[in-house]
């Protein structure tokens, strides 16, 4: 019996979710093993096969380009699994959705942008994930998600295995003492909000939010591990919503306002950035942006 195929496809991203892959080093030799490589961005080719049993999209859509090559991909792929928070939640990116594409293309390019120059690229009015035009049968969120995980899901497209991450919040795997977080209380966790660099010194076990430092972690889907908790940095919630129906940016300026003392969201600089850094492309801002009669491409 042939192997299955497997191709690797990148959108409108950084690249780093196929960095991620390729930090997966000999484990990738199990992976190719089980299935047979047929295009990837390092391969040349600038189509995707036809037929092709497993396809792992990386990156958003932000131009017709990349609407025409993920079409391609569905249309191509048995099994598409969506890869990083650009696929799964239109990731960082999204918050260009922020502003209108001409203030974005202005800024970004400069003179060049009024030029009409036929090598920019032709962006669309907003960010999107992938799951906006197509359906993906795995999504594997993360900015990078940690590469044993992307290799789990693609192991499992391969060879046929049923695969879903779990949803409980990452405080749930995260391994700080939580003294106050959890408790039903009037008092707020925290009696001031400070970064990182503010702190003379970082208790090296207790919750990141009741020292004070926003971590997005209650409102954050786990399966990183607590990467970056575990290095006393605060999560910034790459992986998303534990439910793609939370608001997740919401969630966190709610959840903010209850833990925090009264007022101190105020002084934060950059909220909406904040909350919504992955996931402002499946927040309610696009349908806001719509129903003020904003166009979709
Ligand atoms: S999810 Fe993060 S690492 Fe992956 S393509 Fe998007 S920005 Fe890059
Ligand atoms: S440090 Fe962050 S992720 Fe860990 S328990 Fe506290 S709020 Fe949750
Ligand atoms: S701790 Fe938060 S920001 Fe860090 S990898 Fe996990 S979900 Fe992403």
């Amino acid at each position: 019996m042939s192997r299955p195929t497997l191709a690797t496809v990148s959108l409108g991203g950084c690249e780093g979710c196929h960095v991620a892959l390729l930090d997966a080093h000999e484990r990738l030799l199990d992976l190719l093993a089980a299935a047979d490589l047929v295009h990837s961005p390092f391969s040349g080719e600038e189509e995707i096969p036809e037929n092709v049993d497993v396809v792992m999209v990386e990156g958003a859509i932000t131009t017709e380009e990349d609407l025409r090559r993920l079409l391609a991909a569905r249309a191509a792929a048995t099994t598409l699994v969506a890869v990083g928070s650009c696929a799964v939640l239109g990731g960082i990116g999204g918050l260009r959705n922020l502003d209108p594409v001409e203030e974005v293309t202005a800024t970004a390019f400069g003179d060049a942008a009024g030029s009409k120059s036929e090598r920019l690229p032709r962006l669309r009015r907003r960010v999107q994930p992938v799951t906006d035009f197509v359906d993906v049968e795995i999504s594997v969120p993360g900015c990078a998600p940690e590469t044993q995980l992307i290799v789990d899901a693609l192991t499992a497209a391969v060879t046929g295995t049923p695969y879903e991450l779990d949803r409980r919040n990452l405080c749930d795997e995260c391994p700080r003492e939580k003294q106050t977080l959890l408790e039903h209380s009037s008092e707020f966790v925290s009696d001031s909000v400070v970064a990182l660099m503010e702190l003379d010194e970082i208790d090296e076990k207790r919750c990141l939010l009741e020292q004070g430092l926003i971590c997005m972690g209650p409102m954050t889907r786990e399966g990183c591990g607590a990467k970056c908790t575990s290095m006393n940095v605060p999560c910034r919630g790459c992986m998303g919503p534990s439910r793609m129906e939370f608001e997740q940016g919401a969630k966190t300026i709610d959840a903010l306002a209850a833990v925090l003392p009264a007022g101190a969201i105020m002084y934060m600089d950059d909220l909406i950035g904040t909350s919504y850094r992955f996931s402002m492309p499946v927040s309610v801002f696009p349908a806001a942006y719509q129903h003020e009669g904003g166009e979709d491409a």
